[in-house]
């Protein structure tokens, strides 16, 4: 289906000569200050206005630039960003992903907003992922400002992604089935690595009645829902298994009212993490059947839900290959990695188009305070993917 990289190299050859690759070569501070722009909007996963603020703080870059945007609204979300250069180009488009949620609560940046140190900018998302936001934006206007593009180039931007995209899984598979390839803005890993397959995971949540009884008076008639919980929970850790990729933590648990009181409820929450070779379903069926499993006499245990991303597929190795080539003219190498953890980058993989994942700056740290991003990786990090397009068959 692809043509061979000897046939398309020869576009990539003189990133010098290209005038959007020249064009983002000055704009380090201009990323800058759009990144700590919407660093500095709280946008955690069903903050519905932070995360529409984010997509305005874009789509008012993208405008400016003349590059067409609209808002697809999802209710208890926010919105999914659209936005479209050359439209009128050849064939199928190429598409630049990423996702406007964090997992950080409102309040997050007026605690620790952006602010750069060595090098590093820091804030709550600032690599997972609104830097990879800001760098498709920026390689969407320099091909806005250059030309230079023969297929339409689209940017997508998604609202949920941190708690699983259950409100647009739908949506981004429909949006990008027979697109000619996805690159998604994750962050380049700390070795400045691509990510060219990933995990798939599960969340599920489950609880677990007992019967209540005075811990001191009638002991024998209580049933201990955290006594349940506790072998449910050792039950559920066996399942990881290193040979096959599968894990599973249970990573939040509450139960029980007061100490002299045998515990009528536990609930838990599973986090769970397979690859493209596991079934998901036999393996929820496995969690099911302990959940459920009497572990102590008269406690009941049931799923109260289970959501799930797909694993990602792997990169073809054309995409990777195009990928490097044009790092290594702007003079950087990287190469392909596997990672545990799961993206939207799963969803596009699985409706059969080609995916790069973590294309977006180097950074560290993700879902921690001390998340960082690597500003000097920026503007060669857009150069390459500018390149990927550019010499995309
Ligand atoms: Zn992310």
């Amino acid at each position: 289906m692809h043509e061979t990289l000897e046939n398309s190299g020869a576009q990539v050859q003189q990133p010098a000569a290209t005038p959007a690759l020249d064009w983002l070569a000055d704009q380090g501070l201009a990323m800058q200050d759009l990144l700590q722009k919407v660093v500095n909007i709280d946008s955690g996963s069903r903050d519905e206005a932070g995360v529409t603020a984010v997509a305005h703080a874009l789509a008012e870059r993208l405008l400016a630039a003349g590059v067409p945007v609209q808002f697809e609204p999802v209710p208890g979300y926010g919105v999914l960003l659209h936005a479209q250069v050359n439209a009128a180009g050849e064939g199928a488009p190429i598409v630049l992903m990423g996702h406007m949620d964090t997992v950080y609560p409102a309040g997050t940046v007026a605690r620790r907003p952006f602010r750069v140190e060595d090098g590093r900018a820091y804030g709550p998302g600032v690599a997972d992922m609104k830097s990879g936001l800001v760098l498709n934006v920026f390689v969407a206007e320099a091909f806005a400002r250059c030309g230079g593009l023969s297929a339409p180039l689209h940017l997508f931007f998604s609202c949920d992604e941190e708690i699983g995209s259950p409100a647009t899984r739908e949506l981004i598979m429909a949006r990008v089935r027979g697109a000619r390839a996805v690159l998604n803005a994750e962050p380049g890993r700390v070795s400045g690595n691509v990510v060219t397959s990933r995990k798939g995971s599960m969340v599920v949540e489950f609880e677990v009645q007992g019967v209540a009884a005075h811990a001191g008076i009638n002991h024998a008639a209580g049933a201990s829902a955290i006594e349940a919980l506790a072998r449910k929970t050792l039950a559920l850790h066996a399942l990881t298994d290193t040979a096959t990729g599968v894990t599973c933590n249970v990573g939040v648990v509450q139960g029980g009212i007061v100490p002299n009181m045998v515990a009528p409820h536990a609930k838990a929450e599973v986090d769970l993490r397979f690859t493209a070779d596991t079934d998901p379903d036999a393996l929820l069926e496995r969690v099911r059947a302990i959940v459920e499993e009497e572990s102590v006499p008269r406690t009941q245990g049931r799923i109260t839900t289970a959501r799930r991303t797909l694993p990602m597929k792997p990169t073809p190795d054309y995409l990777l290959a195009l990928y490097q080539q044009g790092a290594r003219t702007l003079g950087f190498e990287v190469a392909g990695e596997f990672t545990g953890g799961a993206a939207d980058s799963g969803l596009t993989a699985s409706v059969g188009v080609p995916t790069l994942c973590a294309t977006g700056p180097v950074g560290g740290h993700p879902h921690t305070e001390r998340e960082y991003c690597e500003l000097a990786t920026f503007v060669p990090r857009a150069q390459a993917v500018a390149l990927a397009v550019l010499g995309h068959p």
